[in-house]
Parts: C-alpha cells; sequence; structure tokens
C-alpha cells in the first residue's frame, strides 16, 4: 500500500488506515505490531567471532611476525617458527574473546539509547519506545521531540521540522495541516507530512503515522540512525606512543643486533632475538585491551544511569576541570510551584503542593475568595490563557505529572486554585493568535476572544513584559505607570528574586485587533507577577562537594534572573562570596578576549540564551579549560557538540538534546555527572596500569638481553621464550589487571591529563623500579647456572625466573601507592584466576615434551622453583619500598 498520503484530506487518511483521531486501541496497536512488524531501521551489523578472529590477523606486526617465522625455519630454527605461528594463533583468540565481549557490552548499551514517543491511545496519551510506533497511530509532537514515523498532520500550533537527517537541509520547515496537496510535490514540498528521524524545532502538533520502519522515507534510502560511536579515546595519546615506540624499536633493534654480532653471536641468533623483542616491546595488544576496560566502565556508568554515547567521551570526562550545570531541571527539580502572586500593593499567597490543582490564596494570612479580587481573577485567567502545558494525575506513581512547559503548568495550576480550568475557558473563549514563549523575547502572548472585545495576554520575564506596558491596572482601572511605580515594582520583584523564586510578569490589554500584530502588543496594562519556586534536588549539595573536592568548578547557567540565580547557587554553594555573577547583556558587550577574561571569577551565569552559552564554552576552552556541560533544549545542541563533553538530560531532554551529546544522564540527576567523571577516571587509571604492566615487562626483558650482551654473556632468554612470556604469561595478567575494580577516594586525588605519550614521569620512574631488579635477578640466576654448564637448566632458569617476575609484577602494578599488603587480596579475582592460569601454564611450559622441544626446556627441582620465587620477590619489595616513600609524602616516587 503506497499512498500518496499527503494528496488526501486527513479525514481520508484516517479512515484508509482505520483508525481515528483518539488513536488505535491497545488490542489493535499490538495486533499491528505483530503483523507489521517493529518501527526500526536496520541495525548496523556487527561481526561474529570467527569475523573478528581473522581480523586480529589484519595488522603488520602480525605480517612482521610471520615474516620473521619464515626467516627462523629458513635458517633452521623449526621450533622457533613454530613458536611464533602457535602463538600468533592464540593471540588472535585470546584478542577475538575481548573484542567480542566489548562488542557485546556496548550493544547492550546501545538498549539503552532508544528513543521514545507519544502517541494516542483508546483517547489517552501514551509514552512508548519509538520501535512500538505502528500505523494509524495518533503521534504527538512537541519541540525537541523526534518524528518517530512518518506522518500525516492532523492540527499543528507553529509547528517546525528540521528534515536534515532526510534532505540535507538544516533550515527548520514550517508544517502545517493543510489540506490535501498535489500529489506530485516533491518530498520537501510536503508540508502536511512529517517523517521519521526529522527534529521538531518548535510549536506542537498532532499526526497520524502512515509509514514505519523501512516502509518510511527514510528508511527506504536505508540509512542507519545515529547511534552509539564507539571511537576510542587516548588515541592521539596512543598513536603519538606507538610512532615513538616504532622509532626506538627500529633504531635499538639495530644496534643491538649489531652489537650482539660484535660479541660474537650469529647473525640468525640475533635476528631471531631481535624480533622478538621488537614484538615484545609493540603493544599490539594495547587497543583491545583499552576497549575492554573501557567497554566494562562504560558499563558500569550504565547501571549508574549515566549513557555514555561516545566512548571518546570517557577521556573528557575524566578531566573535566569546569562542569557548567544548567539550573533548571538538573540543580532544580523543574518542578514550579506559585507561591506568591503580587498586584499591585498587594501580596498573596498560594498554598498547595505540587501540581496538586488543591490549595487556596491567602493574604496577610486569611483564605481569600477569588471573585471578592478582579486582579487575583485577572492573574488566574491570564495564566490559564498563556499555559500551553497539562499536568495529569499518574495511578502509577500516584503523583501528578505534567507534559510540556513547567512554568506553564505552574501557571495552570494556580489558575485552578482560582476556579479557571483551560477547557471552560477555551469554550468561553477561544484563542485567536498566539506566540509561543520565546526564549529571546523572553515572553509568551496570547489573544483571546473575550467577551465582546479581545484580550491580548503577555506572560514572562518582568523586565520584558514591563517594556511593553504604560499603565498598571489598580481596581480594575488603569493607572499611567510612574517612576514611583516603576521603583516599587522593581523593589518587589528583587525581593522575591532574591527569595530564589522564578518572577514572572503578567500584563494584558483589550483590542479590537484579530491577530498578535506589533501595534497590539504596546500599551498593555502591567498586571502583576506571579513567583513560582522550583525546589533543589535533594542530591545536589552533596554531589557539590565531592565535585569540589575532585578540584571541579560548578557554574550554574540560567535564563532566571540574577537575583533568583544567585540565592539558588549560594544556597547550593556554587555561588560563594567574591564570585562574580554575568548575565547575558553583559556578556554581549564583551568581545571574545575579554570573557574569557572574567570567566575567572564567575561562577553563576543569569539571563542567558542558549547563544550565549556557546560563547561561554568557546571563551572557556580558549582558556585551555576542559568543559562539560548540560543542556537540554533543541537549541542547546550546538553547545553540547561545541563542549568537550555534552551532557543531556535523559528525562527532561528533548530527542534533539541527546542526539548531540556525548552523555545522557538517565536520571536527571547532577550527581550522576560527578560519579561519571570519577568512573572516567577510573577508566584512565587502570589503562595506565595495563600499560605500565605491558612496558615494565618489556623492558624488564629487554634491559636483561642488552645487559648480558655487553657483559659478554651468552643469551639469557631465546626468541621463542621471549614470545612466550609475553603473549602467553603477559596476555593473561594483562587482560587481568583491565579489570581491576574502581579504586576508593579516587575524586579527592589530584588528577593530571593523561602525557602526551600516555606514559608520565611517575610510569617511568615506575619502569625503572621494576625493570632493574628483573634484569639484575634474571641475570644472576642465569650467571650461576651457566657456571655450572647446563645452559639448557641455565635458560630455563632465566625464563622462570623472568616469569615469575611477571606474576609478582602484574600484582605489583595493581595500585601506584597502596601496599599489597593493605590492598584486598580478593579485590581483583580475575588476577587471581589469570595468576593461577599462568602457574599452571608456566609448569607445562617445563614438563610438557612439546613445550620442551619448542621452548629448550627442562624441569626444575622444588630448591630451583624456589630460588626463582626468591629472586623475583625482589620486584615486590622494590616497589613496595617506593611506594611507602610516596605514601610518605616524596611526590618524587
Ligand atoms: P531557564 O534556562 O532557567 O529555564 P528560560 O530561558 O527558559 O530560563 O527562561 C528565562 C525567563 O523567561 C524566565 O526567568 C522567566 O522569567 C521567563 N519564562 C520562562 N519560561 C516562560 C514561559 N513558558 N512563559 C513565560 N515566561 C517564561
Ligand atoms: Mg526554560
Amino acid at each position: 500500500m503506497n499512498h500518496s498520503w499527503h494528496a488526501l484530506a486527513g479525514e481520508l487518511v484516517l479512515r484508509e488506515l482505520e483508525t481515528n483521531a483518539q488513536g488505535l486501541s491497545k488490542e489493535e496497536a499490538a495486533r499491528r505490531l505483530l503483523n507489521y512488524g517493529q518501527n526500526k531501521l536496520p541495525e548496523a551489523k556487527s561481526d561474529g567471532y570467527p569475523t573478528i578472529f581473522l581480523r586480529q590477523f589484519e595488522s603488520p606486526l602480525i605480517y612482521l611476525l610471520l615474516a620473521a617465522s619464515v626467516v627462523m625455519y629458513l635458517t633452521g630454527d623449526l621450533g622457533d617458527a613454530l613458536i611464533v605461528l602457535f602463538v600468533l594463533v592464540f593471540n588472535s583468540i585470546v584478542g577475538a574473546v575481548q573484542e567480542g565481549r566489548a562488542q557485546n557490552t556496548l550493544r547492550a548499551l546501545k538498549r539503552f539509547a532508544e528513543t521514545s514517543a507519544t502517541v494516542l491511545r483508546d483517547g489517552k496519551e501514551l509514552i512508548i519506545r519509538d520501535c512500538e510506533v505502528v500505523r494509524g497511530d495518533i503521534v504527538l509532537l512537541e519541540e525537541g521531540s523526534k518524528v518517530p514515523a512518518d506522518a500525516r498532520l492532523l492540527s499543528s500550533r507553529s509547528l517546525q521540522v528540521d528534515e536534515a537527517s532526510l534532505t540535507g537541509e538544516s533550515e527548520p520547515i514550517s508544517k502545517v495541516d493543510d489540506a490535501a496537496l498535489s500529489a506530485e510535490a516533491p518530498l520537501a514540498d510536503r508540508t502536511n507530512m512529517v517523517f521519521k528521524g526529522s527534529n521538531i524545532t518548535s510549536g506542537t502538533g498532532r499526526a497520524v503515522v502512515v509509514a514505519t520502519g523501512l516502509d518510511t522515507e527514510i528508511g527506504k534510502i536505508a540509512s542507519e540512525l545515529s547511534g552509539i560511536d564507539t571511537d576510542v579515546p587516548l588515541k592521539t595519546n596512543i598513536r603519538n606512543l606507538s610512532r615513538a615506540i616504532i622509532w626506538v624499536v627500529m633504531v635499538g633493534g639495530a644496534l643491538l643486533f649489531l652489537a650482539g654480532l660484535a660479541y660474537g653471536h650469529t647473525a640468525a641468533t640475533m635476528f631471531s632475538t631481535v624480533v622478538a623483542l621488537a614484538v615484545s616491546v609493540i603493544p599490539e595488544g594495547l587497543p583491545i585491551v583499552m576497549t575492554l576496560v573501557l567497554a566494562t566502565g562504560v558499563w558500569r556508568m550504565g547501571k549508574r544511569n549515566v549513557l555514555v554515547k561516545k566512548l571518546q567521551a570517557v577521556e573528557a570526562l575524566g578531566q573535566a576541570r569546569i562542569i557548567a550545570v544548567d539550573k533548571t531541571g538538573t540543580l532544580t527539580r523543574n518542578e514550579l510551584t506559585v507561591e506568591r502572586i503580587w498586584t499591585n500593593g498587594k501580596m498573596f499567597t498560594v498554598t498547595g503542593s505540587g501540581y496538586e490543582p488543591t490549595g487556596s490564596v491567602m493574604s496577610e494570612g486569611i483564605v481569600v475568595e477569588p471573585p471578592n479580587h478582579p486582579e487575583l481573577l485577572l492573574a488566574g485567567k491570564i495564566g490559564v490563557f498563556s499555559a500551553n502545558a497539562q499536568t495529569m494525575y499518574s495511578e502509577e506513581e500516584h503523583r501528578w505529572r505534567v507534559s510540556g512547559d513547567p512554568t506553564e503548568a505552574a501557571l495552570a495550576v494556580f489558575g485552578a486554585k482560582t476556579g479557571f480550568t483551560k477547557t471552560d475557558l477555551e469554550g468561553e473563549a477561544p484563542l485567536l493568535s498566539e506566540m509561543p514563549f520565546d526564549y529571546r523575547l523572553k515572553y509568551h502572548a496570547t489573544l483571546h476572544q473575550d467577551g465582546d472585545k479581545n484580550l491580548a495576554a503577555v506572560v514572562g520575564a518582568p523586565e520584558a513584559v514591563l517594556a511593553l506596558c504604560t499603565s498598571i491596572c489598580v481596581e480594575e482601572k488603569n493607572e499611567p505607570l510612574t517612576p514611583e511605580t516603576y521603583e516599587e515594582i522593581e523593589r518587589v520583584m528583587q525581593g522575591l528574586s532574591r527569595e530564589g523564586l522564578r518572577v514572572i510578569g503578567f500584563a494584558s490589554r483589550r483590542t479590537e485587533h484579530m491577530a498578535l500584530e506589533d501595534r497590539v502588543l504596546e500599551h498593555l496594562t502591567f498586571g502583576g507577577f506571579y513567583a513560582m519556586r522550583d525546589a533543589l534536588r535533594p542530591e545536589v549539595k552533596d554531589a557539590m562537594a565531592r565535585a569540589e573536592g575532585a578540584g571541579i568548578k560548578v557554574v550554574m547557567i540560567t535564563g532566571d534572573h540574577r537575583l533568583t540565580a544567585t540565592s539558588i547557587a549560594r544556597e547550593i554553594g556554587i555561588f560563594k562570596e567574591g564570585d562574580e555573577v554575568a548575565t547575558g547583556e553583559e556578556i554581549d558587550a564583551l568581545n571574545d578576549v575579554e570573557l574569557a577574561h572574567k570567566l575567572a571569577n564567575v561562577s553563576v551565569f543569569a539571563r542567558v540564551t542558549p547563544e550565549h552559552k556557546l560563547r561561554i564554552i568557546r571563551a572557556y576552552r580558549s582558556r585551555g579549560d576542559i568543559v562539560a556541560m548540560t543542556g537540554d533544549g533543541v537549541n542547546d545542541a550546538p553547545s553540547l557538540v561545541a563542549a568537550d563533553l555534552g551532557v543531556a538530560m535523559g528525562a527532561i531532554g528533548t530527542e534533539v538534546a541527546k542526539e548531540a551529546a556525548d552523555i545522557v544522564l538517565l536520571d536527571d540527576n547532577f550527581g550522576s555527572i560527578v560519579s561519571a567523571v570519577e568512573e572516567g577516571r577510573s577508566i584512565y587509571k587502570t589503562i595506565k596500569k595495563v600499560v605500565l604492566y605491558l612496558f615494565s615487562t618489556s623492558v624488564g626483558e629487554a634491559l636483561t638481553i642488552i645487559a648480558a650482551l655487553f657483559l659478554g654473556m651468552p643469551l639469557p632468554v631465546l626468541a621463542a621464550q621471549i614470545i612466550w612470556l609475553n603473549f602467553v604469561t603477559d596476555g593473561f595478567l594483562d587482560v587481568a589487571l583491565a579489570m581491576e575494580p574502581k579504586e576508593k577516594n579516587i575524586l579527592a586525588e589530584p588528577f593530571k591529563r593523561p602525557a602526551k605519550y600516555l606514559i608520565d614521569r611517575l610510569m617511568l620512574i615506575r619502569m625503572l623500579v621494576m625493570a632493574i631488579p628483573m634484569a639484575v635477578g634474571t641475570l644472576w640466576v642465569f650467571s650461576q647456572y651457566v657456571a655450572l654448564g647446563d645452559m639448557t637448566k641455565a635458560l630455563t632458569m632465566s625464563m622462570t625466573t623472568l616469569a615469575v617476575f611477571q606474576w609478582f609484577n602484574a600484582w605489583n602494578c595493581r595500585s601506584e601507592k597502596e601496599s599489597l599488603l593493605r590492598m584486598n587480596p580478593f579485590g581483583n579475582i580475575y588476577l587471581i584466576g589469570a595468576t593461577l592460569i599462568v602457574i599452571a601454564l608456566q609448569v607445562l611450559a617445563l614438563h610438557l615434551p612439546v613445550l620442551q622441544n619448542l621452548l629448550h626446556t627442562t624441569p626444575l627441582s622444588q630448591s630451583e622453583w624456589l630460588l626463582c620465587i626468591a629472586v623475583a620477590s625482589s620486584i615486590l619489595v622494590a616497589e613496595e619500598l617506593r611506594k611507602l616513600l610516596r605514601r610518605l609524602a616524596y611526590r618524587f616516587f
């Protein structure tokens, strides 16, 4: 069934799809879902294990190893050639398993990233997953939502849509529930249709779904909707590191080869030794282990309600220095309640809690009857006129919920307390024209037919409303606004704002006009103020303290008045004595350089628009700060993209904001950002542990061989043994280290940016502390047995000593400064498992005939084993000493 739906009248479309304006019944929707399938586009195919396995061979390093094994075979060393091949296969299996696990974790995360849609079913609004939308569903569209499927508009109010995902054209297009269009109209001109994948940039609308999934326009292009980006962070650091290593390996390898020849070793031996060493030093396993660390960390964050959409974000998370948070919704609940009404000279208090429409209006402690106070009635009526939000009682949650702008919901609830309801009023006084709230104008205007004349009403930020007024309403009469009344109004407004209340002015006039032209919105009569409270989220103060402890500066960004903002910021602990407040107006007066300069002392940005946010973010970044910033509206999307870390709110955020963000806080809780920062730092720390382990062991081996050469000793480890140690012993231990649980108090420690080459000074020092005992110990043991004349035994001893060094060293790497004796030995059960496995493998290497042949080993006696273990334990002593020095505050160590 392929219709030109845009060419049919809305009524016909409904009939054709066997549905109606009340929506489908739940049963019918379920039936259609079963018959026609889910509203989904094809997902990117994920690879199966065989493909992943084969992909492990696609690396220059592997080619190098293959070539080396051919050379080894040709020079008569079949054993070495075989072990290289064995290790290659083994390494690829381990790599494939890890990559597969990482991939599964990431795929599981995608499920969190689903978008939702609001539909009418059985006449009731229902929020469902967008894949459950079926043909014939009536979908409700509002600013910031994503169009879930192709649909024909039935009604619309100032509806504008961004169809960039479909047409590439990102200018918003106006959509209207027009009558039928010409059947030939091209896609871009079908203004009575909305298409899956596009975003509502403003207004509201209702539409009936005509096509889902692959039948939609975007489905026909068969493109994929953006999902989770798995690009790995620290990529540049790793690239720098790899480049440096390649150079070191090439130059060092050549020198070593020549030195070996000079000391009388054969070219063949030196070749395989150098190749083996080169291969051990190059951290080929690093990207995979990193992905694994990231995927596990990101999974942990997911369980704490932080959805990481781009793995790259983790890097910024760990490093964030500034968190710029929206006040509304992130620090406060975004559940507004009108607490006070001020009309010329009179202050009323409104009782009741939240969105529950019960409560009364009091004046000087006495309940008043609104009908006796015309100015109060006007306030209630205008409140209801301007409220485009609905409140409804949720039976499941046992509380009142709101759909739409919470500010307007608060006005509707207040209106109800004065006796007006939207449905009644719209019947008596139909809406003629409307200008929805615009964050630039900062007001919302409506025109209603009211009795014999029309009533134009404006509700918005006090200064914006007052700018349109020339008179004030005093006992149903209009009196001109004098400087004295202005002063009084200003005083009241400041007083209310200082209490942390959001103050909203209202004004109106009677008019003959039938539309909201500019001429109508002048010479208004000021009515007074609604003052509403937005309760603080309970967890905020605590999270604020944690952020501070982590050296992160939190700044507040809000469209609210500076006094309101400062009052709330002070309560939370964001604003401290001596801090500055910057308003949108002040920011406008500064150039970028001045702005960047000013930022140092600012902790509150008030009366700012999303455009200002973008400038603020850029200014921070120009100072070299790493900024995280939260956002929820359509207009926040550019700043979310510009910030190092864009954070969207999962519950109150629009789909557009969520799409632009790097991470989504599923519970809208500011505290979750701080937890995520903690997790980000932990991920980075774990990566450092793995890197340190990988490098310290290869440096130790390299040092052992180089030292042997220069001391004129025979080579203490054979090529095959080096490869065994690196791929088998290290291979298990580094993966286990990657599973190291999060350290305690990670936020309280100073956090440095990852070094350019990933390896910082402390890591270098630790590498030496680890590599020196390794080389000295191994060479000592080796020389003892060389002196006895049994080369096989001597080689077995040195290789085993090195292996035991690595077991111990993996445990050393668990912490930078904590003594192993004080750490929970069962903290990382993977490490225990891996240690047991590599012990068993080492025993096999010495006892299994095949391995004995390949590795040139022979069984060791109990006392020989003990000697290896005793010597190798020196690495534990060395690191424990260094850790002790560090704990004693010798920062150098
Ligand atoms: P925030 O980011 O704090 O939500 P906004 O930019 O949405 O700030 O709002 C700025 C100011 O505009 C508010 O302080 C209030 O005075 C006014 N305002 C906000 N929403 C509405 C609305 N729906 N109707 C009328 N005025 C509003
Ligand atoms: Mg707002």
